[in-house]
């Protein structure tokens, strides 16, 4: 069946402070969806369907990875429920770029066996001169990983569409290749 098909849970993973959040709010204000209103599911749920390559695709995305309550559920949930995942960090962070590791290795002990895609974003890059991890490292990292690399920037809203048609792009390699 085709139905739902088309339709893609992505979830925002990274440190606090990296920018997800961010990400998700440009992401439920854009213009480039088919019905330009984004439908909020939720606190931290979005769902808009854009065009990419021809054909559209929903894609609803869960940016509840800080969300503060008791005990880890909501990071085991976010674990599970992803089609697709954006690991984010900051490229003015170090520590959360070291980060993004580990949650690599937690997805994949996590849900083992399954070929996810993943994009790492190294967030924050129009701050030039606060830079802390290079391009290179983050596309290295990005090939250890055996996920696709890009950097964005929410505050000047740079490489923020072609992240989320990469995504897109990325669950229907997988697809196709089924
Ligand atoms: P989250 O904790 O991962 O959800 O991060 P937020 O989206 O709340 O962003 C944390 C802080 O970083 C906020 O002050 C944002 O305004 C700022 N921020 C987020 N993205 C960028 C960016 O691309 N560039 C710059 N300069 N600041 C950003
Ligand atoms: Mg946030």
């Amino acid at each position: 069946s085709e139905s739902g098909s088309n339709c893609y849970r992505v979830v925002l993973i990274g440190e606090h402070g990296v920018g997800k959040s961010s990400l998700a709010n440009i992401f439920a204000g854009g213009h480039d969806s088919i019905d330009s209103d984004c439908e909020v599911l939720g606190e931290d749920t979005y769902e808009r369907t854009l065009m990419v390559d021809g054909e559209s695709a929903t894609i609803i995305l869960i940016d509840m990875w800080d969300n503060k309550c008791e005990g880890e559920w909501i990071r085991d949930h976010c674990m599970q429920v992803g089609d697709a995942y954006l690991i984010v960090y900051s490229i003015t962070d170090r520590a959360s770029f070291e980060k993004a590791s580990e949650l690599r290795i937690q997805l994949r002990r996590a849900r083992q066996k399954e070929d996810i895609p993943i994009i790492l974003v190294g967030n924050k890059s129009d701050l030039v001169r606060c830079r802390e991890v290079s391009v290179a490292e983050g596309r290295a990292c990005a090939v250890v990983f055996d996920c696709k690399f890009i950097e964005t920037s929410a505050a000047v809203q740079h490489n923020v569409k072609e992240l989320f048609e990469g995504i897109v792009r990325q669950v229907r390699l997988r697809r196709d290749s089924k």
